[in-house]
């Protein structure tokens, strides 16, 4: 089968959160299964140039439309982990991928419109035989219907157009002419049949466009399918969701098995497996907190490995540092943020603790960093209000540290309480706790704190279970195959 997924943005070239892992996962994954597989992502400025030594141009002169001006594009190819990726360079006035960002530009829905049609015609002119075009959220969401109501016409064909659902928070609303620049008249999508937003009567809704033109929906866990089909749980798209219920299914995430492998890691001070994880973690966390210049210590190391979104449950986060200090634990922040009120905000945290030496805060993208801090640390928290699947659970249980989670979404289908799961004590791998306040964080900090310090038993099987667990891509993407085969 050949699958062309399209998708802004794609580990480890050009990532900002767990969409970028998944698109690569799942990608990889159904190569390594026989189909034949190919990577679109826009040509960011901001690729490590070290990634693009062997750049092979696959289009010279690939015109595609803004509105009624016609630009210049060409497309390159490179290997990722021996993933075919193509790159579209626009040629456009307006620079819309050398902007030093993935995504929090003004015109964030112009450049990704412009992204999804000049795929399109790219795909159309190559002449490739395609059997699946798998989009992702609503950055290239559009695709399905420029594919139905313009190229298809044509005389582009594919058996199916499959849209992952990765984050229903982020919808792609705009305004009607956004659509007619991209081609086809706005104004005739405003209809609640088609794209208009239910919220917003006015504007389009690029996600549920997909919604209405893709052949199948997926989204990443199926406690998240549940939520978001449930009143209040949808952002909006209730409605959407539940008409098109019959063609969408919650697929767990997986994670990469071989690129978070804590055996043969590149970034760790040391590798380890499951069986000589103990010293291969106390080592690993002496190297770090020596690099970071904090103190040795014999308390638990907690990290946060997240982006500053409010949806992360901010608050628990900084709850969750000073409840370390004053029970004589490190914690370590890694976080990232484009909104300057939350940067700000985690600067003065940052400022405040600068001279601690049980605290580390680092407020950038960092994965070396990240992969350093999963092999060091004890425990991971990740207090979430909402997580539609959540990875750095699942690749903290890979590298031995524990993880402390709020049930929902994908972090309620991965993540077993020590002491009130229904599973098998040697399946529990975790501490859970449901409302997302001060009282409950208090409380499973408490018991998580209490079980590393007095029952060193229980920990090393937690840690066993969850690092004996497979939580690769290799049975999830037996669901994904299922539904190219049906399409
Ligand atoms: P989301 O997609 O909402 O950001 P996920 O848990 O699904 O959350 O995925 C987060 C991914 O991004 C993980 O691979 C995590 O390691 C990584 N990550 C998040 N913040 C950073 C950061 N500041 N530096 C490095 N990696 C990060």
């Amino acid at each position: 089968m050949h699958i062309i997924h399209i998708t802004s943005e794609l580990a480890p070239i050009a990532k900002v959160g767990g969409l970028a892992d998944v698109v690569f996962g799942m990608a990889r994954e159904s190569q390594k299964k026989g189909d034949l597989v190919e990577v679109f992502l826009p040509k960011y400025d901001s690729i490590d140039p070290s990634f693009l030594q062997q750049l092979k141009l696959e289009y010279r002169d690939l015109w595609s439309y803004d509105g009624t001006q016609q630009h210049h594009n060409s497309v390159w190819s490179i290997q990722i982990h021996e993933l075919k990726v193509l790159l579209l360079e626009a040629h456009h006035p307006a620079h819309f991928f050398d902007r030093g960002a993935i995504y929090s530009c003004q015109d964030d829905i112009d450049r990704f419109i412009y992204f999804s049609r000049a795929v399109l015609e790219y795909l159309f002119k190559s002449g490739k035989k395609i059997d699946i075009l798998h989009i992702h959220d609503w950055p290239t969401s559009l695709v399905a219907l420029l594919y139905k109501k313009m190229y298809r016409a044509l005389g582009f064909f594919v058996k199916g157009v499959v849209l992952t659902i990765h984050n229903l928070q982020y919808q792609g609303k705009c305004n009607p002419h956004h659509l007619t620049r991209a081609g086809i008249y706005g104004r005739e999508f405003l209809t609640p049949e088609e794209l208009q937003d239910p919220l917003i009567p006015t504007d389009i809704n690029l996600l549920k466009g997909g919604m209405e033109y893709a052949d199948a929906i997926t989204t990443v866990s199926l406690t998240y399918e549940q939520e978001i089909k449930a009143p209040g749980g949808g952002h909006g798209l209730e409605a959407s969701l539940l008409r098109h219920q019959h063609k969408l299914r919650g697929i767990l995430n997986g994670i990469d098995f071989d690129y978070w492998n804590p055996q043969t890691d590149p970034f760790l001070f040391k590798r380890y497996s499951l069986k000589d994880a103990f010293q291969g973690k106390s080592f690993n966390k002496k190297q770090f907190l020596k690099k970071l210049q904090l103190l040795p210590s014999k308390g638990p190391l907690i990290c946060s490995i997240s982006r500053l979104d409010p949806q992360k449950g901010l608050n628990l986060i900084t709850y969750t540092l000073k409840y370390t200090l004053e029970n004589e634990g490190q914690f370590i922040l890694i976080g990232s943020t484009h909104d300057p009120n939350i940067q700000t905000a985690f600067e003065e945290l940052q400022k405040e603790f600068s001279k601690n030496k049980n605290i580390f805060i680092h407020l950038k993208y960092d994965e070396q960093l990240a992969h350093q801090t999963y092999a060091a640390s004890d425990i991971i928290v990740v207090p979430s209000l909402s997580e539609p699947c959540g990875l750095t659970q699942m690749i903290a249980l890979r590298y031995g540290a524990i993880p402390v989670v709020r049930s929902t979404g994908g972090l309620s289908d991965t993540i077993f309480d020590l002491d009130t799961s229904c599973k098998p004590i040697d399946k529990r791998n975790g501490f859970c706790f449901n409302s997302p306040n001060v009282p409950e964080m208090d409380s499973v900090l408490n018991r998580a704190i209490s079980c590393y310090r007095e029952c060193p038993e229980r920990w090393t099987q937690m840690i066993r279970s969850g690092m004996s667990t497979d939580l690769s891509w290799s049975r999830s993407s037996d669901a994904y195959h299922e539904i190219y085969c049906r399409l």
